[in-house]
């Protein structure tokens, strides 16, 4: 395609079906276009940002740090930080002679505590912010001053319907043209314009001292809280209090003044709902009926309508704080959860020979940039001016010239682009899967190498890539065998190497081959594996050995190792002893050996990501394998981890169901090659944190040898600077990865989101489930630089320090109860959520399930986490097409969700509870015989097996319904739901029973309970 070209990329099929294919080829990052040059020796952590901050409520004495200091504490109780090594890029030229990265020496554990470093002093952001605050004489401004300036409300409709917002004329000079301008000011009465323009309209509530009373409540008398918040004393006033509509709404003084710029920002995108205030002791139905939408930032309406997709970006705070103080004492996390790679159904891709990027900081030119004038563009993270390339004038859409604000790179805030060779460093290398089998006794055992090799003939055509796409495998035992698959051979010929301790390759050159070329023998190998092992009794696993000859025969070329073990490895370097104590069934407090047991796959890990090898491991294991050990391998060479405990392709058919379907999306998944992913932010925010499975070459460049599609990430940030002069700050994800089929390609998300300056407003743009995600993640790194019971308790501590500082600071009027606003109203029940999730919970489990959830906890995208921390529960028996979905000629029933608690289950219905993996069909002992049959085939509830796992395809109306509304379910997501019908003698309903999260467990509080918790110790 020529320079300038524009095409727009397709997928096919749903959600999780693959996108168009594409073909393998390698690049190196280049030095000049892409990345800065990867930064020898070690990565030392963030320094920790800002003076310690006293706890804003003292009476709250604990022994747990909160799981978040976003400056203050954080020398003291450091989030842990990636402190790893970086390794540096291996030469292109002399890739197979590379000796080892050096080892890393500190690296004494898998998330060493941030140095304690000397805290930088943080300028005060009080008095900087007194300016704003002088001009409000009003201080005694009555609330009827307040309401005259949004009332009339029908005036008020109209300003903001017919007349763009002056600010944002300002702010992108680019969306509007000179005349537009001027009629804005010909069309706006004077004093309106005086009295709204500019700032007073972007942060109304530096207007009147009130809103700043509002915000600090200590120097504000009862009276005036009275005046402000006359009718907010019981709950149920205040259900009444925020109807929908607008006019009733600014009729009554109401949460939105606390934050009138949301108001005037945006009417339509945010409405003020997300501030009522919700006493969670009384309103119990919190649940929407639906899914949770993501908070919509409150930007003007023409940004944020190209503003990056919540699914792929998103910021726990859609209101960013002007100052780290002001974030410090909202006591909410900051940070963004990307789902970078996602499979997307429509993707603009550019073609360009020259790639627009800021001359100063290589941001991306993107939609919220500002165009100075037709010749320049001022970038929107580092504010400089740059020009704009003759070639840009030309619009490839709309075949117009002098248009630059209408190229697609200005119009899509997620874009990827076809680089030039200048971000490439060697030739692209041909995409390598190389397959790593356990062919000991225990393996065969099991039976998984028949449905591995199956799937593996199935999809052998599916695999991503092109005609030079290469493939190999290694089986092990105690020895490690080679299959010498060249062209011209007869039958694969095995070669067994049983120097453990001293790997070499036997016959370097045709051990990983050209697929297409030896297809055939590929085929043969697969076919007979299963059964050449089947008699061993080899029962060691020499997993390290096999390991680092799989890492020398795909280290030239880099490429994607996947890995499949089923025990604990014996034999060789890596090999690991059981570290599982049986006696720590009775007291899980503090569970021990959440820390790997050695430093071996983190290195080996470390150097398969410097040689762009990404290590995916499949676990299937009845017995302890010492997965936080092993897992390091997958988690530093931004692999993947899938685990399936008492894995038996006879004794446990779901496990067998739930590999074959993982394993179809594994092998057939889009995957990009030698990725880099770097985040940008705007000037004065800092990212210090990384959450995910990859290897952090710098301070904003994660380096990930394999991307694929269902990976999540996470990262902390905190304010260096304070964003006085910012009304909105920007995020901009960039990843440069080489195709399957060989190109060299950058996706850019951008991110644009406002800047707020009052407590209120940050409240009113808190995004619950990213701060879930968040502090999930958190909670994970601290299980293991501190342990269980210190991360259960920052969680409690989180919701805690929140909802207190809700209480003090934003809330004025004092009210009984335990306060949220409506937009945080979930935050305590995914606390307990977490506090009861397998990762968390109290009660001992299998320590290798309890690290995979952990590992789930972190690679998992924000919409799959979710699913497994709180369960989707819905009531089937009568489900109707009433409200249904009509997707391609289907009809999908969409019932309500409900209240994870045994109350909501009836013995005369059916509920369908989702958990992500796993789904249950509970069937209450009434249910009616009518669903039964119509449904399940059977005649009565004896006759249900207890062991079912499928729903018949009966041809009736129930039954169709159910299906499709489980099918849609399992389609939006890429990994496989089994099903298990359960009734009350089934052995799977203490599972079912443990998701009940609001009801009160064994060792658990419940929800009820557990506020009653948090309020106490709110009110300390
Ligand atoms: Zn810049």
């Amino acid at each position: 395609m020529s320079s300038g070209g524009f095409a727009s990329q397709n997928g096919a099929g749903g959600p999780y079906s693959n996108g168009p294919s594409q073909s393998p080829v390698g690049v190196f990052s280049s030095n000049q276009g892409f990345m800065a040059p990867p930064q020898p020796g070690y990565i030392n952590t963030v320094p920790s940002k800002g003076p310690p901050q006293p706890q804003s409520h003292p009476i709250m004495h604990r022994s747990t740090p909160p799981l978040f200091q976003p400056l203050a504490n954080s020398v003291n109780h450091a989030p842990p930080v990636m402190n790893v090594m970086a390794p540096p890029l291996p030469p292109p030229a002399a890739v197979r002679g590379t000796p080892p990265l050096p080892p890393p020496a500190h690296s004494d554990g898998v998330f060493p505590a941030r140095p304690g470093q000397m805290p930088r002093p943080l300028t005060s952001s009080y008095p900087s912010l007194q300016p704003a605050y002088q001009s409000a004489s009003s201080a005694q401004t009555p609330p009827p001053a307040q309401t005259q300036l949004y009332t009339p409300p029908p005036a008020q409709t109209q300003l903001y319907s017919q007349t763009p917002p002056p600010a944002q004329t300002q702010l992108y000079p680019q969306m509007q043209t000179a005349p537009a301008q001027t009629q804005l000011y010909s069309q706006t009465p004077p004093p309106a314009q005086t009295q709204l323009y500019p700032q007073t309209q972007l942060y109304p509530q530096t207007q009147t001292a009130s809103a700043q009373t509002q915000l600090y409540p200590q120097t504000q008398t009862a009276s005036a809280q009275t005046q402000l918040y006359p009718q907010t004393q019981t709950a149920s006033a205040q259900t009444q209090l925020y109807p929908q509509t607008q006019t009733q709404l600014y009729s009554q003084p109401s949460a939105a003044q606390l934050s009138p710029s949301l108001a005037s920002l945006s009417l339509q995108s945010q409405p003020p709902e997300s501030l009522r205030v919700v006493n969670l002791l009384q309103e119990r139905s919190l649940l929407p009926p639906g899914s949770v939408p993501p908070p919509v930032p409150c930007l003007p309406h023409d940004l944020q309508k190209m503003n990056c997709s919540p699914e792929v970006f998103r910021c726990t705070l859609t209101s960013i704080p002007q100052t780290q103080a002001l974030l410090n004492k909202a006591k909410l996390p900051l940070g963004l959860l990307l789902h970078p790679f996602k499979d997307l159904s429509q993707l603009p891709v550019v073609t360009s020979s020259n790639i627009v990027r800021c001359r100063s900081c290589r941001t991306y030119i993107n939609p919220f940039v500002t165009f100075v004038d037709a010749r320049r563009w001022k970038c929107n993270l580092c504010h400089r001016v740059n020009d704009v390339p003759e070639e840009f004038m030309y619009n490839p859409v709309s075949r117009s010239y002098g248009a630059p604000h209408k190229r697609p790179e200005v119009q899509n805030a997620t874009i990827e682009f076809i680089a030039p060779s200048e971000y490439m460093l060697r030739p692209p290398q041909p995409a390598a899967y190389l397959f790593l089998l356990d062919v000991s006794h225990n393996a065969l055992e099991t039976g998984y190498l028949d449905v591995v090799c199956q799937t593996l003939l199935d999809n052998l055509d599916s695999l991503p890539g092109d005609a030079r796409t290469k493939i190999g495998f290694i089986t092990f035992d105690s020895t490690i065998h080679f299959y010498n698959l060249q062209e011209g051979l007869s039958q694969p010929q095995m070669l067994v190497v049983s120097d453990i301790d001293d790997v070499f390759l036997p016959t370097p050159d045709s051990l990983l081959v050209n697929l297409s070329e030896c297809k055939e023998l590929v085929q043969d190998l697969l076919a007979s594996l299963p059964q050449m092992f089947s008699r061993t009794m080899e029962t060691q696993s020499a997993l390290g050995p096999a390991l680092q000859a799989a890492f020398k025969l795909l280290s030239p070329t880099g490429g994607r190792m996947s890995v499949f073990q089923t025990q604990l490895p014996t034999v060789g370097i890596g090999s690991l002893k059981p570290r599982e104590e049986p006696s720590q069934k009775a007291n899980a407090k503090d569970v021990q050996h959440l820390s790997p047991a050695t430093d071996f796959y983190k290195k080996l890990a470390l150097d398969c990501s410097g040689h762009h090898v990404a290590v995916d491991l499949f676990l299937l294991s009845a017995q302890y394998s010492d997965l936080s050990s092993l897992g390091c391998i997958s988690r530093y060479s931004a692999g993947s981890v899938y685990f399936y405990p008492s894995y038996h392709k006879q004794h446990n058919p779901p496990q067998t169901e739930r590999l074959q379907k993982d394993l179809k999306r594994y092998l057939t998944r889009k995957i990009g090659f030698e990725a880099v992913m770097r985040i940008r932010c705007t000037k004065g925010l800092s990212i210090h944190t990384f959450h995910g499975n990859f290897f952090v070459r710098s301070t904003d460049l994660l380096s990930l040898a394999n991307v694929n599609p269902d990976a999540g990430f996470a990262v902390q940030m905190s304010i260096e600077e304070n964003l006085l002069d910012l009304q909105t700050v920007s995020f901009q994800a960039a990843l440069l990865y080489t195709s399957s089929k060989g190109e060299r390609r950058i996706r850019v998300h951008t991110l644009c989101l406002p800047v707020v300056s009052s407590l209120s407003d940050i409240f009113a743009g808190a995004d619950v489930q990213a701060i879930t995600a968040l502090l999930a993640s958190m909670a994970v790194d601290r299980c293991v630089t501190a342990s269980l019971s210190d991360a259960r308790d920052a969680l409690i501590n989180a919701a805690i320090d929140t909802l207190a500082s809700y209480r003090s600071s934003v809330l004025t009027v004092p009210q009984p109860g335990l306060l949220t606003p409506a937009c945080l109203r979930l935050l305590p029940l995914y606390i307990l959520a977490l506090l009861k999730h397998k990762a968390f919970r109290a009660i001992s489990g299998r320590l290798d399930e309890r690290v995979f959830s952990m590992c789930q906890l972190k690679q998992q995208p924000l919409a799959f986490l979710l699913m497994m921390v709180h369960p989707g529960l819905y009531r089937v028996d009568q489900l109707t097409d009433e409200g249904a979905l009509n997707i391609n000629d289907r009809t999908i029933p969409q019932p309500r969700a409900q209240q994870l608690s045994v109350e909501k289950l009836s013995r005369d219905a059916a509920f369908l509870m989702d958990c992500g993996t796993v789904m249950y069909l509970w069937l209450g002992r009434n249910c009616s015989p009518e669903f039964l049959t119509q449904v399940l085939g059977v005649d009565g509830y004896a006759d249900v097996p207890l062991n079912m796992i499928q729903l018949p395809e009966l041809d009736t109306a129930q039954s169709s319904r159910l299906r499709a509304f489980i099918d849609w379910l399992r389609e939006r997501r890429p990994f496989h739901a089994v099903l298990h019908v359960i009734r009350d003698e089934s052995p799977l309903k203490a599972e079912f029973m443990q998701n009940m999260i609001e009801d009160l467990s064994e060792s658990a509080l419940s929800y009820y309970e557990f506020l009653l918790h948090l309020q106490q110790q709110i009110s300390k």
